[in-house]
């Protein structure tokens, strides 16, 4: 085994492990992190921050802050409770601003959400949308002529679907299918945006659309307009065609995935996080002095000890937490969860409940300082701290506040733990 000392232990690379060990790198902590590509690689790439609430209800808020000020109100103990605006906002900014330094810039609305197309056709509230989604939003604002563009050979993507879906309250919008310039066949995502990085590309999708354009003044095609500089593929297509471009996201998994983890693997390591990527922590021990884990198997273990570790290691989908027959527990240090008394509880007649499951809220508990609790209902540990989809007490999916939790409760962590080290 190899080994090594930080001052923090970021476990988990998705939206919250990723601000986590941004966060803590810029406030010059030396930092390690681990985990596969959780919810990230499946995202749509918007940053939602809080678009449903009450649940049951399905209320959609086009304020987002007013959103989270009722939740705070309505479920005190609901992770945004315990935040601030400001904090939340510095969090949000300085996630996207480290996104655009890596070639990735979002937009939105300075204090409303955004509506953003999604390939069902229907429209999301959102926070933050990559800057090539924007004219999407503005485009279906205003309601103006456009033509959505959809490949022969693309799955998961159908312009007329998108048409269908729109057409009462968007007259002007049609759909062309055009042969992606390079390759019949099967087509995807990841490779389409490999080709279109070369120019010579651009130019020939250019000339497949030319005969559909028609007097659209925008130009919608899927998430596919290139992998590392996707601003300059649109500003290029935008240039050739005369129209404003837009993309609109794939289903899962979409290049949003990739490209979002393109950014992290090219920006953390130069401010020194030190990435043990595509391995988990098999072995976790904590003590007074710190902490001591084992991350990967068999001959690639390696051993890292830390003062600080923050858990970012998702719910049931990122492996954070694990459900047998008779409970759901925390995977890493076996931390006590919320969860619903009985297993009968987990459980409801209808699967789609607009309400949602318990167990969809089950997680930590955590103190002002996003530390876990331990069972006597104090900090597990005085240097361990948790954020993202694994907090208790918020149904990030249903109520649409997931990258945006996951970002708002990393920077919460950190803040706790620099608290301890000032
Ligand atoms: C299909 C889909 C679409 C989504 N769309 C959106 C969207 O449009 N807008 C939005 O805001 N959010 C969206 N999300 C949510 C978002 O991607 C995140 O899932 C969510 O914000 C939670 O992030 P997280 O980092 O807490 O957890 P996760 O993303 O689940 O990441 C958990 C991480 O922990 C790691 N991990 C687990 N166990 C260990 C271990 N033992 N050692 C080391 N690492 C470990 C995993 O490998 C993973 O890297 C979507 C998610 C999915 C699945």
């Amino acid at each position: 085994m190899s080994g090594n000392t930080h001052d923090v232990m970021v476990i988990g690379a998705g939206f919250a492990g990723m601000a986590a060990a941004l966060f803590a790198a810029q406030a010059g902590l030396s930092v390690a992190q681990s985990g596969v590509t959780g919810g990230i690689d499946f995202s749509t790439g918007f940053i939602d921050l809080m678009g449903v609430h009450p649940v049951a209800e399905g209320v959609r808020w086009d304020d987002p802050w007013a959103a989270v000020e009722a939740v705070s109100r309505d479920c005190s103990k609901h992770p945004y409770a315990r935040m601030n605006r400001p904090d939340m906002e510095a969090a949000i900014d300085g996630f996207t601003d480290f996104l655009a330094s890596q070639g990735l810039e979002y937009t939105g609305h300075a204090d409303r959400n955004c509506r953003a197309l999604t390939p069902a056709g229907t429209v999301k509230r959102t926070w933050r949308v990559p800057r090539t989604a924007w004219k999407g939003v503005l485009a279906l604002e205003s309601a103006a002529p456009t033509v959505i563009v959809d490949f022969h050979g693309l799955k998961g993507f159908s312009g007329r679907q998108l048409v269908e879906m729109r057409k009462a309250t968007w007259p002007g919008l049609r759909t062309a299918r055009v042969t992606f310039p390079r390759g019949s066949g099967e087509l995807y995502p990841e490779h389409m945006a490999w080709a279109l990085a070369d120019p010579k590309y651009r130019a020939k999708l250019a000339e497949a659309v030319a005969p559909h354009l028609g007097d659209a003044e925008y130009l919608g095609f899927p998430a596919v307009l290139g992998l590392v500089d996707p601003g300059r593929v649109v500003a290029h297509l935008e240039e050739l065609t005369g129209r404003q471009v837009f993309e609109i996201p794939t289903i899962p998994p979409s290049i949003a995935g990739p490209r979002l983890r393109g950014a992290f693997d090219r920006g953390l390591p130069p401010l020194g996080v030190r990435t043990l990527s595509q391995a988990t922590v098999t072995e976790a021990g904590m003590d007074r002095d710190g902490f001591r884990f084992v991350v990967g198997r068999g001959g690639g273990k390696t051993e890292v000890r830390a003062g600080a570790a923050i858990l970012a290691t998702g719910r049931f989908f990122g492996k954070g937490l694990m459900a047998d027959r008779h409970a759901i527990r925390e995977a890493v240090f076996d931390l006590p969860v919320v969860q619903p008394e009985t297993r009968e509880q987990w459980h409801d007649r209808e699967f789609f409940n607009a309400r949602g499951h318990a167990a969809n809220a089950s997680g930590l508990e955590v103190d002002e300082l996003f530390r876990p609790l331990a069972r006597d209902g104090r900090p597990a540990h005085e240097r361990l701290f948790a954020a993202g989809a694994i907090l208790a007490h918020q149904d990030w999916m249903r109520m649409k506040c997931g990258a945006g939790l996951a970002i708002t409760s990393a920077w919460r962590a950190v803040q706790g733990l620099r608290q301890g080290v000032d």
